[in-house]
């Protein structure tokens, strides 16, 4: 049993399910998904399009099945749903779930650059913390970035720890992170995405992470 509880929220909507009357169509904001890949690139169909919503879910679940294997305590904030929470929500149920048992949270997104049109080179990935964050989220923040730098170091480039007013950082009662693992607005990088090694690789971010924070306890 870890100390904490590991709450894990994946990132906006992702797209109706199978048998649903829009199966298929995607639930949020058109921003939340890379440009239409024009076919040039091997491996990906013309009219192709990464939707960071079913990212964050494949995502989390291998997040999920790596704290499972290790004894680490986790859920999935909003249990599975294809829809997209409204932020509010997302933080009043993580403070209601930090009250019987204390928690971190842990926003789990992919990154945007430019006018979403079109590709353009911004990669990395990055730790954000809240304005005015605890000294626990900090800690927790400087275990992240120590393996992303790792577990990255010539796949990508590591952006830092930067501090924002994202609403799930400053609504949430507990220490909270928000953890942007690459850019899907770069037509290279987002083909490393969508590995199989690049998933495995945020997962053992995570979970190493969690356990060097749950040592320096
Ligand atoms: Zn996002």
């Amino acid at each position: 049993m870890s100390k904490y509880l590991y709450i894990l929220d994946a990132g906006h909507g992702g797209t109706y399910p199978e048998g649903h009357k829009d199966a298929g169509e995607y639930v949020t904001a058109p921003s939340k998904r890379s440009p239409v890949f024009d076919g040039v690139i091997e491996g990906f169909e013309r009219g192709f399009r990464y939707n960071e919503g079913e990212w964050n879910r494949k995502s989390l679940q291998h997040i999920l099945e790596e704290c499972e294997s290790r004894g680490i305590d986790a859920i999935d904030l909003n249990e599975g749903t294809w829809k997209d929470i409204p932020l509010h929500t997302r933080c009043r149920k993580a403070n209601k779930i930090n009250v019987e048992r204390r928690s971190i949270f842990i926003s789990i997104h992919s990154n945007a650059a430019g006018n979403g049109r079109t590709f353009n080179n911004a990669k990395g990935n990055g730790v954000y913390i809240y304005l005015k964050s605890s000294k626990t989220t900090k800690v927790f923040a400087q275990c992240l970035a120590a393996h992303y730098i790792d577990k990255f170091e010539g796949i990508t480039k590591w952006r830092g720890i930067k501090e924002r007013n994202f609403a799930v950082l400053r609504e949430t009662n507990c220490p909270a992170v928000l953890l942007e693992t690459g850019f899907f607005t770069n037509a290279q990088e987002v083909q490393k995405m969508m590995t199989h090694s690049w998933i495995t690789r945020l997962a053992e971010v995570v979970c190493d992470a969690i356990e060097d924070f749950e040592k320096s306890l």
